[in-house]
């Protein structure tokens, strides 16, 4: 048959109209969210009700089987409008108390002490010791040598390499990244779309989140729970995957509870990434800081899988803004892609820091904060706080005896002690708060005894 120009504009003005119907109806939609907001102000219940959400989601999957659509595309559609409706109704809400993060309580902190008043910071996770030594030579070795230039969006080859190396992978495999917060955000930029699903388990460094909403994808929270020792229900894991799922989000040792999954769970979640296909990012930046035996998502061999480390913590170098990811290498030019539009490349004087660094021996700076981690949990036991001692990482991370984090936090500060809310880590966490071993023990002690003394009167 042959097509004619009015045959063409027939069907471009069949769709026009299809279009503007469409956005008649989003239009409705939108009105109806609003009031949907105002009456649940008024009730005082939250915005977002995963039931509900659940629900919707169960009939557009039915309709789209019933349409011959693509469920996956009708889910994606359906999430770009849900978090629509997410925003308008919170915009008709009361303005709900600022949310305050580990990162909101530091810069309080840093306000107070640039007008004098002294702090104890055990909000931040940013360990007191020295940079290497020998990352300090590299800069300066840099400069002297004019090494101070653009690179290869990945990273310097020899800084690769050495990665690649310790990571028995090929350098390909290897991305270096302003940070492990840039590496988290250009693989969750680069793999997964607006609509998409991103599962976190929290309690949660909140980037995984922030990163996803950023990109218009929606994160569904698989919570873990004290009294299950912080460890994952894989099925329940299992159960929240739909179509729109691509990425799972996973962190251990855990900031901030200090916990590091057993081999069998982590099988588990490996083996559900593996079944679905969908991405696993394995945020392993505390993975030096382990007192227990840990397995790196690495060991899986999975071709979907992102692993991220850092040079922050193991060596101390936060202000150096330097990290990387170990991923496939068709995984690893996505990221590059975000990279190079964002940043073209780390700074090379930098990339040599992180170089000279790599060849040092992290074990006692793990060593130090291990023992201070000792410390930490024998006072948080002395205040008689239910918590589960850290397996690893930096944190302790105990429940309240009573009351909500922000009142101990606000208290505590106003006394010079800084602490992180536990719900900056998820919004169940209101009932705890997370210490950060970060500093010599002497200010730590003078900290935990203002924050005993501060229980002791709530
Ligand atoms: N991942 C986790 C779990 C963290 O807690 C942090 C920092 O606190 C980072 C990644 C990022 O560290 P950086 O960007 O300094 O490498």
């Amino acid at each position: 048959m042959v097509a004619t120009n009015d045959e063409l504009e027939s069907l471009r003005l069949q769709i026009r109209s299809i279009t503007s119907d469409i956005m008649q109806k989003v239009q409705q939609r939108m009105e109806l969210a609003r009031q949907v907001g105002e009456v649940k102000g008024r009730l005082g219940i939250d915005v977002r009700d995963e039931k509900v959400e659940n629900e919707i989601r169960m009939m557009v999957t039915r309709q789209a089987q019933e349409t011959d659509m693509s469920g996956e595309f009708a889910l994606r559609l359906l999430n770009i409008l849900l978090k629509e409706s997410e925003s308008i109704q919170g915009l008709k809400r009361p303005p709900a108390p600022q949310k305050m993060t580990h990162l909101g309580i530091f810069q309080k902190a840093k306000q107070m002490e640039a007008s004098g008043i002294k702090i104890i910071h055990l909000e931040v996770g940013e360990p007191d010791y020295p940079a290497p030594a020998v990352a300090g030579s590299a800069l300066v070795e840099s400069f002297r040598q004019k090494k101070y230039h653009y690179t290869d969006t990945r990273g310097i080859p020899q800084l690769r390499s050495a990665i690649a190396k310790k990571s028995k992978v090929a350098e390909e495999q290897v991305i270096v990244t302003p940070g492990g917060r840039f590496a988290v955000f250009s693989a969750i930029a680069s793999l997964v779309k607006p609509g998409e699903e991103l599962i976190s388990i929290e309690p949660a460094w909140p980037a995984y989140k922030e990163c996803a909403d950023f990109v218009g994808a929606r994160t569904s929270v698989l919570r873990t729970t004290l009294e299950e020792g912080w460890t994952p229900d894989v099925k329940e894991l299992g159960s929240m995957i739909t179509e729109c799922t691509r990425m799972i989000a996973i962190n251990y040792p855990n900031n901030p509870t200090g916990k590091v999954l057993d081999k069998a769970t982590m099988d588990k979640i490996m083996a559900l990434a593996r079944e679905h296909g969908l991405y696993l990012l394995s945020d392993e930046v505390y993975s030096d800081y382990s007192f227990r035996p840990f397995e790196s998502a690495l060991a899986y061999d999975y071709e979907k899988s992102i692993v991220v480390s850092s040079f922050s913590k193991t060596y101390a170098m936060t202000g150096f803004r330097v990290g990387y990811a170990v991923a496939p290498a068709d995984i690893i030019k996505k990221m590059a892609k975000v990279q190079a539009a964002g940043i073209t490349s780390v700074a090379e004087p930098i990339q040599n820091a992180a170089l000279a660094a790599l060849g040092e021996d992290p074990s006692g700076n793990v060593e130090l904060m291990k023992k201070r981690l000792q410390f930490v949990s024998a006072r948080i036991k002395e205040m008689s706080l239910r918590f589960v001692e850290p397996d690893g990482a930096m944190y302790v991370y105990p429940e309240l005896p009573a009351g909500e984090d922000m009142a101990v936090v606000e208290k505590l500060l106003e006394k010079g002690v800084a602490i992180a809310p536990g719900s900056g880590f998820g919004d169940s966490y209101k009932r705890f708060v997370r210490i950060s071993a970060c500093r010599p023990k002497e200010e730590m002690e003078k900290g935990l005894a203002v924050m005993a003394k501060v229980l002791r009167q709530a």
